[in-house]
């Protein structure tokens, strides 16, 4: 039995970190090497800036899990929570049954979708949302009478999750070394020029690597075959910007073969690329979208599949789909969610990220390319990466293992009071949307510093 514990807001750092460190398991982390170190703690925040236990300001520039994007401490959305939570704090959508925020907020998604796609089935989180994809193409091609489709294609690399359905989707072999893979999904190379492409021009290797696809569905026999899934920018791979000639050819093959295909808008969904959607920037028509993140801008958990025209249709065609959860379209979280479409609707947030945000931030993330250590950056909307290397012409790796370079870096961007992730030796960023120019002008100067301090 252990002492009754009293937490209070004035608890020094370092009782709260052995607190931590007793009792809290934090996901894909060495706990037990955390525990040593002791974990950073965030207090509270307001628009772009966390500030810790310790008092120190820090600029995110990670948007939290790259979810956070109308920035932090927006009343109406408490408002909207605490109103929602008096007025009906749950009620199940399974049963013959459905409530005011889940109506409104399909209803609204559907608005701001591409068209054709007006039909959502919510979840909790993007990786529940992917299990549902699974779940919802397998039955989708039963219905259809064709039950033997059910392989799905899906990226080296890519990031669906970490459920048992989302993290087999991801092409992450850490993730599959730490509880295995279900059956049924197979791994493409993903369009990483820059790291993978050798001598071949960005084009003709993001070709290339979309007629993996071709090859894969030649392979397993498209009769089973049920869907290829990809995000449009991958993001915890890396920011793997697709070259210009990937997605068209991507959808050349979908459509050939008539396989369904999914786009994974957990990042690039609600104004991160520049539009509701990383499909619209990308000219992709998916049939399913997954979203999470940025539907509530992390105010709430809650995520979901777009499901177009003709694949509602077909699942409504045939009885019950037996899939959901208890918190499909929670009503606290949906309303929520309608409140931070309605601040983006309002506030012109989208317009911010595209005429403001990206251009600024543009100039000066290429700035840092002038960097002897920066060798590329990316930017879609103000969603981006650099690569760090020993020498740009030949895009050459550190002699080190990889990341360990992109880890010093992260630690000094940390110390510096700068949130940017890395993935192996390429760091990130994905700010909220509505970060102004002079917060930028922060954020650059920071990563200038901490990228020095590696050199
Ligand atoms: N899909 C993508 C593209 C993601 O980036 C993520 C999370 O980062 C997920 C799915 C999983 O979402 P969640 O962590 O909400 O389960």
């Amino acid at each position: 039995m252990n002492q009754p514990v009293k937490i209070t807001n004035h608890l020094p750092t370092a009782e709260l970190q052995a607190l931590d460190a007793a009792h809290h398991m934090h996901p894909f982390t060495d706990n037990s090497a955390l525990a040593k170190k002791g974990a950073r703690i965030m207090k509270s925040a307001k628009g772009v800036w966390l500030t810790d236990t310790e008092g120190h300001k820090i600029i995110d520039g990670m948007a939290g899990l790259w979810c956070v994007n109308i920035g932090y401490g927006r009343k109406e959305l408490a408002d909207a929570a605490s109103s929602q939570m008096l007025e009906l704090a749950y009620y199940n959508t399974f049963f013959q049954t459905s409530h005011i925020p889940a109506i409104a907020l399909a209803a609204k998604i559907a608005e701001v979708a591409p068209e054709g796609m007006n039909h959502i089935f919510f979840a909790g989180s993007g990786s529940e949302a992917n299990d549902t994809n699974i779940r919802m193409v397998r039955r989708y091609w039963d219905i259809k009478g064709q039950p033997e489709k059910r392989v799905i294609i899906a990226r080296k690399n890519g990031y669906h999750g970490s459920t048992m359905g989302g993290g087999s989707l991801g092409g992450m072999s850490g993730i599959h070394a730490h509880g295995g893979k279900i059956a049924g999904i197979t791994h493409i190379g993903e369009p990483n020029w820059w790291e993978q492409g050798g001598d071949m021009t960005p084009e003709d290797f993001g070709l290339m690597r979309a007629q993996e696809l071709e090859k894969a569905i030649l392979e397993i026999g498209v009769e089973n075959v049920a869907a290829f899934i990809g995000e449009p920018i991958q993001g915890a791979g890396g920011v793997i910007v697709p070259p210009s000639t990937y997605w068209p050819e991507i959808q050349r093959i979908v459509d050939k073969y008539g396989i369904l295909l999914i786009a994974d808008e957990v990042i690039t969904g609600f104004g991160r690329t520049g539009n509701w959607f990383g499909s619209t920037t990308f000219g992709i028509k998916p049939h399913i979208m997954t979203i999470a993140k940025g539907l509530s801008s992390g105010y709430q958990p809650i995520g979901g599949s777009i499901v177009c025209d003709e694949v509602a249709e077909v699942m409504g065609s045939s009885g019950d789909f037996n899939h959901g959860y208890t918190y499909s379209g929670h009503p606290v979280a949906a309303a929520v969610a309608l409140e931070n479409i309605r601040i983006m609707q309002d506030e012109g947030i989208i317009d911010h990220v595209r005429n403001v945000a990206h251009p600024y931030l543009m100039q000066k993330w290429q700035g840092l390319t002038e960097h002897p250590m920066v060798g590329e950056a990316r930017l879609v909307g103000l969603m981006g990466s650099i690569a760090l290397t020993p020498d740009k012409a030949s895009r050459a790796k550190f002699a080190a293992e990889t990341g360990t370079v992109g880890y010093k870096c992260r630690e000094r961007c940390f110390a510096n009071d700068l949130i940017m992730r890395h993935v192996g030796d390429r760091m990130i960023i994905s700010p909220p949307l509505v970060i102004t120019p002079e917060e930028i002008d922060i954020l650059i100067e920071r990563a200038w510093k901490s990228i020095d301090e590696c050199y």
